[in-house]
């Protein structure tokens, strides 16, 4: 690895108005992938300037995300508002420096100038009333009012990048307003708070959502403005939901720790958040580590990604089916409480193993394991009265003889029993399997019978037979 892959600098930098969002985590995902790719270092931003819409709860709510996802930050949390002082400092300087300039036009002027512009038939834009230029002489200063601070933006020429996913992108310079940086009350504003916090971190490559590419040529040239080195920038495409349209709360859960809720494994999430608009050739289950090793930009998707929740539910299935069942009765325990059942009444390492192959979340897990976690609750007259007559009676006298003195209370024991019984009885399966699982279970459904009664054990199955 070379110096310069070492010093791959990311950083996810949401605005905590809410939850960590399914699109907001796929951003994240990226940015640490690419920096973990590279043996760099991501940075978690909070952007909370915006006073009225930021909340206490909704940083939470990231970190808890970020946390359940086990998106590590390298460094951060970091919190905009603390670091107001430099804001306003670098804006002093480019006061001082002639890269900004106050502006005194009301908000109703710039309106009026936006209108005019608009009826000429040009792009409505601040007409550049109090930009300073060689020669020209400034309108007198009204009293008492408070100006803006506007950025000097360059006028000719273009701002072009190179996109990490969008390819080359350049836009007219003449296309661009001269930015407010300050407010009159002398507080940022939101672009030039991203160009400072980008320059001081340091951030290399900055992978973001691509609402945002329109921001990118004015963080460009303030940047340059600032004699800063640029970083690259890569925009991701959204998330569409699977009618086509943006993904939204229509879709479902679009809030991270719905998932967690509903019972999806971080693992499960991050590997098919992945998918989402990244590939590696046909891989669709993959680690962490695989996903680091191989993140690489050029296999982003420039198009948009669709969410596909049939698919999110096989991938869990799938990390559900290899997952280890001591750590599935660890993360399964209480959600069975939650249930209302005792996740203590049975070995619950045996009743993942018996049930991990045919769940696609840690929900059905929970519900199927109530089998075993719930007090036994007989089956009703009418089912029994259909499926246990003379002949099942029998049947189920002789298996409980049979059952008692068995020599090892095991799957494959009772299955053996199971199997001489209905031999020697010259009966099919279900003449058994329905009256058993009736009479034992309170139900005419049931995974595996060997496998249930063996995780019942032998005392409480006997104790049922006997009724
Ligand atoms: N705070 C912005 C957001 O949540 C992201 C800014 C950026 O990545 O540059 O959308």
């Amino acid at each position: 690895m070379t110096t310069t892959q070492n010093a791959v600098r990311t950083r996810f930098a949401p605005s905590p108005t809410g939850f960590l969002h399914l699109g907001g985590a796929r951003t994240a995902l990226f940015s640490w992938a690419f920096a973990r790719h590279h043996g760099g270092t991501f940075v978690l931003r909070i952007e909370d300037t915006d006073l009225e819409r930021s909340t206490p709860e909704a940083v939470q709510a990231i970190l808890d995300g970020m946390q359940w996802l086990g998106l590590t930050a390298d460094e951060g949390p970091f919190y905009q508002m603390q670091h107001m002082d430099r804001y306003r400092e670098v804006i002093q300087q480019m006061l001082k420096d002639g890269t900004a300039y106050y502006c005194y036009s009301t908000p109703e002027e710039v309106e009026a100038m936006r209108e005019k512009a608009r009826a000429a038939g040009l792009k409505p834009r601040y007409d550049g009333t109090w930009r300073p230029e060689p020669g020209k002489t400034l309108p007198e200063i009204p009293s008492g009012r408070q100006p803006v601070v506007r950025f000097r933006n360059p006028q000719e020429g273009v701002t072009a990048w190179n996109d990490m996913v969008k390819g080359p992108i350049a836009i007219d310079n003449a296309e661009l307003d001269d930015l407010i940086i300050a407010r009159p009350d002398g507080t940022p504003t939101y672009n030039f708070c991203v160009v400072i916090d980008d320059w001081d971190m340091r951030i290399t490559h900055v992978i973001r959502g691509d609402d945002h590419v329109n921001n990118t040529p004015r963080q460009i040239n303030i940047l340059r403005a600032l004699g800063a080195e640029l970083p690259v920038y890569g925009h991701l495409p959204m998330i569409l939901g699977p009618d086509g349209e943006k993904l939204s709360k229509r879709h479902g859960a679009v809030s991270v720790m719905e998932y967690d809720k509903a019972g999806y494994l971080p693992d499960a999430m991050v590997n098919y958040l992945a998918r989402l608009g990244w590939s590696h050739g046909n891989d669709e289950i993959f680690s962490r580590e695989q996903l680091v090793e191989w993140f690489d930009t050029r296999n982003l998707t420039k198009s948009a990604a669709q969410w596909d929740p049939k698919k999110l539910n096989w991938v869990n299935a799938q990390y559900i089916k290899q997952s280890d069942d001591a750590d599935l009765a660890t993360r399964v325990a209480p959600r069975i409480a939650a249930l209302g059942g005792d996740p203590n009444a049975a070995d619950l390492t045996a009743v993942m193993a018996l049930l991990k192959d045919r769940a696609e979340t840690l929900n059905e897990l929970a519900e199927g394991a109530l089998l075993f976690c719930t007090p036994y609750k007989p089956a009703d007259a009418e089912l029994m009265a259909q499926h246990v007559d003379d002949d099942a009676r029998k049947l189920l006298a002789d298996f409980a003889a049979q059952a008692r003195e068995l020599p090892e209370w095991s799957a494959e024991s009772i299955d053996a029993l199971i199997k001489n019984l209905l031999a020697s009885h010259g009966v099919k399966m279900p003449k058994l399997g329905i009256p058993l699982r009736l009479v034992v279970t309170g139900q005419k459904q049931t995974p595996a019978i060997g496998q249930v009664l063996a995780i019942l054990g032998r005392e409480r199955v006997l104790e049922r037979l006997a009724g």
